[in-house]
Order: structure tokens, then sequence, then C-alpha cells
């Protein structure tokens, strides 16, 4: 059955979604938590912020009182509390991060504001609640701050030492074995026949599991005879998740699906109009989901990135699991024939605005044009051709 690129992903993060069961978690310093997978609440162990919060340097007053002369009755800095009341025509002189004193209802921008002595003069009005954050308007003392599922990254982790935690719960990460197969692949360490290829895609596999949260496991080739292949499988099944490189295209010794077929498995799909990457095969056996990647190096990075990605981290306790997909503006024209969702190697500019494809691009077996791209385009199926300065979907790499 071949899927469309859209139904196939929905597909695989439904079946995950609904079929992960409960997951493992462990306790760890809240560093170590980052790029992690949260296992618990997080709330608010007090008001954020803990006090009205100056958002400027200025003048702390009462909002009806400007614009106007006022007398400024004191300073209050980031780390002290004014100890008076702001009255009628009073002005605090105040910085950034220091609480608002009583009394007071905006803060006047010191660029907007001239101190002559003790007074201070401003000319244009201001709202009450102008440049400053109300107690508790980001997070109530007691409330959630963080949900189970989130990935923890920089400003989660941030979020931890703000609340004053040291460790948090995160999910496991899941075991993810790799199957490289095939009678031509020899491992990397190793010098090839001229008619044999190194094992590439275990490796690019590797640092992708990683990526997403996943502890890999790169099992030993699998020859494209029935015992080996079967071997290798249900040595894979053991693992939380079996990735198989290569064996799914419709050559005669192609024998991964008969394998899994073999051994109950139940097949979700097994084509998707995806280039490169259109014999994909997904399914679930003896308990656990696989994915049958194609061999070829590029066809194995983008199957990943697009559909299997979506399985680790979703087995990894993730709640979402975005694809990092923007729009840019080509920088020549490109035409393909529809029909496909095509993912070509591309260069996005610095600034992120522009995007050029790789211009010596030999399909899937291309490492090379991979490892100088940074991000892939992604055409749609119903569309032949792109001008240059149109907007394209790009898939960052
Ligand atoms: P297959 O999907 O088994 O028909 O393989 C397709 C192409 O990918 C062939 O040219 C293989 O040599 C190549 N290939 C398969 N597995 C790997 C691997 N582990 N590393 C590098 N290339 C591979
Ligand atoms: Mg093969």
């Amino acid at each position: 059955m071949a899927l469309s690129f859209e139904d196939a992903r929905a597909c695989v993060l439904r079946e995950v979604s609904a079929g992960r069961g409960s997951l493992a978690t462990e306790q760890v310093p809240s560093l170590e938590a980052a790029g992690r997978i949260l296992a618990e609440e997080i709330t608010a162990d007090r008001d954020y912020p803990p006090f009205p919060r100056s958002a400027r340097d200025g003048f702390a007053v009462r909002a009806a009182d400007v614009p106007g002369e006022l007398q400024v009755i004191g300073e209050v800095r980031a780390g002290e509390i004014f100890p008076g009341l702001v009255g009628p025509g009073g002005a605090v002189e105040i910085m950034t991060g220091a609480p608002l004193p009583e009394g007071a209802d905006a803060v006047v921008m010191v660029e907007h504001t001239e101190h002559i002595g003790n007074l201070v003069r401003i000319a244009r009005p201001v709202k009450s609640g102008e440049n400053f954050n109300a107690r508790g308007i980001e997070a109530k003392h007691g409330s959630v701050v963080l949900s189970p599922g989130r990935r923890l990254g920089f400003a989660e982790i941030a979020l931890l030492a703000m609340v004053g935690q040291q460790c948090a719960t995160v999910y496991g990460r899941p075991r993810v074995a790799i199957l490289p197969t095939g009678d031509e692949i020899v491992e990397a360490d190793q010098q090839p026949e001229p008619f044999q290829i190194r094992n590439s895609n275990a490796w690019s596999m590797a640092v992708q599991v990683a990526r997403a949260g996943g502890d890999p496991r790169i099992l030993p080739i699998a020859r494209d005879n029935y015992e080996s292949t079967r071997e290798r499988i249900e040595q894979g099944l053991t693992h939380d998740l079996l990735l198989l490189s290569g064996g799914v295209s419709a050559g005669k010794y192609d024998i991964v699906e008969r394998v899994l077929a073999d051994l109950g498995a139940k097949f979700f799909f097994d084509r998707v109009l995806v280039q490169p990457g259109q014999p994909l095969v997904f399914g679930a056996a003896k308990g656990k989901f696989f994915f049958g990647l194609p061999g070829n190096p590029a066809s194995t990075m983008v199957t990943f990135e697009v559909f299997a990605r979506a399985a680790v981290e979703l087995l990894g306790g993730a709640n979402e699991t975005p694809l990092p997909l923007l729009q840019a503006k080509l920088s020549k024209d490109v035409r393909h024939k529809p029909g496909l969702t095509r993912f070509l190697p591309a260069q996005v500019s610095a600034d992120g605005s522009s995007v050029t494809p790789e211009p010596a691009w030999q399909g899937s077996g291309d490492v090379n044009s991979l490892a100088r791209a940074n991000a892939f385009l992604v055409t749609e199926p119903d569309r032949e051709s792109w001008a240059a300065g149109d907007m394209i979907r790009v898939l960052l790499k």
C-alpha cells in the first residue's frame, strides 16, 4: 500500500502514540536532563515575577499624575525594596528588575523624563500598568509551568533553575536497534573489495537516533539470506524499536519483508510517495515497532528524519514531534515530475531567507551532496515548477 508523505507520517504518529505503552523513568540532575523528555509536572514555587518588576530604567509614578512635574522621593535598585509609598505628585527613580514601590502603578522610561534636582519633568502620558510586569503575571504560585512529554531545552532547564529544581524526572532513552543489511556491505573499518561498500548507514542512523533522544545499538550486518536476516531481525526486536537499512526494494534478494511477515509482523505501509525513499516499510512485530528504511544512504537519512525520528521521540516520551519545516525564497528555478514529495539537498543562506538546491546532486546514493547541504527543499507532489523568487518548503538538516 502506497501512502502520501502526510498520510504516512500521520500513520507513524498515530500508531506509535497509541502503541507505546508505559515508559520507564529516571531522575537525573537538571543539567543532564538537557535534551531529555520530562516525565513529571513542574510547578511554580512562588509567583512569577515574585513582585511587580520594573521592565525599564526610569521613574515609578502614579499614572494619573502624568504628564506633569513630580517630586522625586527616593530611588530603588534591583535587589532592594523601597520602604515608602508613592503618594500623589511623587515619583521614585527605579532600575530595571527592581520592585515597583507601593502606590505607583506605572514606570516612565528614563528617556522620556528630565531630571532636575529632586524634580522630574514628564511630558508624555503613561498608562496604568505600563513598563512593569505585575506580580504572578507569568506564573502563579502552584501553577504547572512544565508538563510531562516536554523536551528539556535551554529555556526549560532555565525554568527548572528558576523554580529551584536541581533534578528532573525524565523518560528513559528508547533502545533502538540499527540493523544494516546487504551482501555487499562491509564494516567501516574494513578495506572493501572494489565491488563492496562500507557500512555508512549504521553511522548516520546512530547519530540521528541519538539526536532524537534514543540509545542506538548497532547490530552486525545481516546478509541477504533468510537465516542471517531472520536471526538479526529477531535480535533487533528485543529492543524498543528496530531500524533496518536496505533489503526492502523489489529485488530478488530483498527479503526483509518476507522475514518480518514470517515473524507475524503487521505492516502499516510498505511504500510512501516520497523521494528519496519510496520503498519504506513501517510495522510492528513481537510487540515492537520497526522501520525498513531503503538502503541508499540519502533514502535512509531522509526517511529516518521524516518518519522514524518521530517514532524515536514518541518512544522517548515526547508529546510533540514537529518537523523543522520553514519557508524560504528560491534563488533559482526548480522543476520536478509531479506525484512525489521530494527532498532535495539544498543550502539555506546565512540569514535564513533564501535557499539554493545543491547543484551537483546525483540522487539517492550521493552522500557527498548531502554532507555539503544544510537543508532539504521539500517539493509538493501536485506542483511541477517553482520560479526563482517563489517561496518553497525547507526542512532543516
Ligand atoms: P538496498 O535498499 O538493499 O537495495 O540498497 C540500496 C543501495 O544502498 C545499494 O547501492 C546498497 O549498496 C546501498 N546500501 C545499503 N546498505 C548500506 C549501508 N549500510 N551503508 C551504505 N550503503 C548501503
Ligand atoms: Mg541490499
